[in-house]
């Protein structure tokens, strides 16, 4: 064989695997694993090659088994990082294939592939990244750890200013990567921290959980529905994550030395949303509640990242969870919401393409940028 395949890499993530090679072209069949939940869609592995292979066709498997949450699978555009090249998208090569018993399957092409090719669902993010975030806004971000995940990771917490108990500075506190395989929110997370740096504001009292899922991270989950629960269905009373404790613990913390204002929590919808930036709000029924001080960030965040990567009315409907009687298996959302009475938003970011543009890290970057923006205009 001229051609081998892992999972074992950092984020790793692919099952499934077969090969056909014919003269100097292959074929890669791959899936995504599911891990320890029901849904699957984040796959990263590598393809390593000895011999000479002028062109390898991608064939994703199982896609009808992935969280898509939309029907157009070509805004689906993977990222690859050959040799010791930037990672970067993959070619617009996408093709679709019934087969003859009705599943399909998708592919895409990689020419002139290097000796080590890295493929992944979206650009990767993890602790070198923060890391890199860290040294670039040389000291405006403080890094804490404030405590350890469910497999004995670190939990780090980024904050522009420790404060002073009862300050009456506005405070926002930030969580992304709940769902560990979601990378589009931490890149708008970077941007929107490298911006705060930038900009040297003293104005808000910003606190950030980057990596909240940091297992799921490590291990290269998508972390959805996870087993035994999802970060993200255990805020509120009787949590079910040890994650949930050590970020709530830390969510007081920050309550006594500011005057909470915001809540955010950055994801990524299903994999083949193209459709725009967009906030998940409760579908209208008993559980509806929309405070008017929600509104108010919604539509400054959605004004000011603006109609090219913007979901036209801003907010999407999505299922609630929780039992709000109990306060228990909340969303983050709920958790601000009827918990700490503090307006607490959900973002939901593209992994691939919006409206046909194809998303790169300074896009990512640019639109947390703009929700800064707004935030510093709200306050
Ligand atoms: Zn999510």
């Amino acid at each position: 064989m001229t051609i081998k395949i892992s999972a074992e890499i950092p984020y790793g993530n692919a099952c499934d695997i077969s090969i056909e090679e014919k003269s100097d072209t292959a074929v890669v069949y791959f899936a995504a694993s599911p891990s320890d939940g029901p849904q699957c869609l984040w796959f990263c592995f590598r393809i390593e090659i000895r011999g000479k292979i002028r062109c390898i066709k991608l064939v994703l498997k199982h896609p009808y088994n992935m969280l898509m949450g939309g029907c157009d699978l070509s805004n689906i555009l993977p990222v690859i990082k050959k040799d010791n090249s930037q990672w970067r998208r993959i070619g617009k090569t996408y093709q679709f294939h019934t087969l003859p018993d009705g599943r399909y399957e998708v592919s895409w092409l990689l020419d002139n592939p290097g000796k080590v090719n890295d493929i992944a669902l979206c650009y990767p993010y993890g602790t070198p990244e923060i890391e890199n975030l860290l040294k670039d806004c040389r000291g405006y971000w403080k890094k804490e750890t404030v405590g350890v995940s469910t497999e004995n990771r670190q939990i780090i917490r980024l904050c522009n200013d420790y404060s002073t108990a009862g300050s009456k500075k506005p405070g926002v506190y930030i969580v992304a990567r709940q769902h560990s395989g979601e990378t589009p929110g931490s890149w708008v997370l970077d941007g929107l921290l490298r911006y705060l740096a930038g900009m040297k504001t003293q104005d808000v009292v910003v606190w950030a959980i980057p990596l909240s899922n940091i297992d799921g991270i490590e291990k290269g989950r998508y972390g959805k529905d996870y087993f035994p629960v999802d970060l993200n269905r255990s805020w509120g009373n009787k949590m079910c994550r040890h994650e949930n404790l050590v970020i709530q613990r830390d969510i007081a913390r920050w309550r006594e030395r500011c005057t909470p204002i915001l809540g955010l929590d950055f994801h990524a919808p299903g994999g083949a949303e193209g459709e725009g930036v967009y906030f998940p709000f409760r579908a209208k029924g008993k559980l509806t509640r929309i405070k008017k001080e929600e509104i108010y960030w919604i539509n400054l965040i959605g004004k000011s990242v603006g109609g090219e990567y913007m979901y036209l009315n801003y907010r999407k409907n999505s299922p609630v969870c929780g039992d709000l009687k109990n306060l228990t298996g909340l969303m983050f959302t709920g958790y601000f919401d009827f918990v700490l009475r503090i307006p607490g938003l959900c973002l939901e970011i593209p992994y691939g393409i919006i409206n046909g543009k194809v998303m790169e890290i300074a896009d990512y970057r640019e639109i947390g940028k703009r929700i800064a923006d707004a935030i510093l205009k709200g306050i």
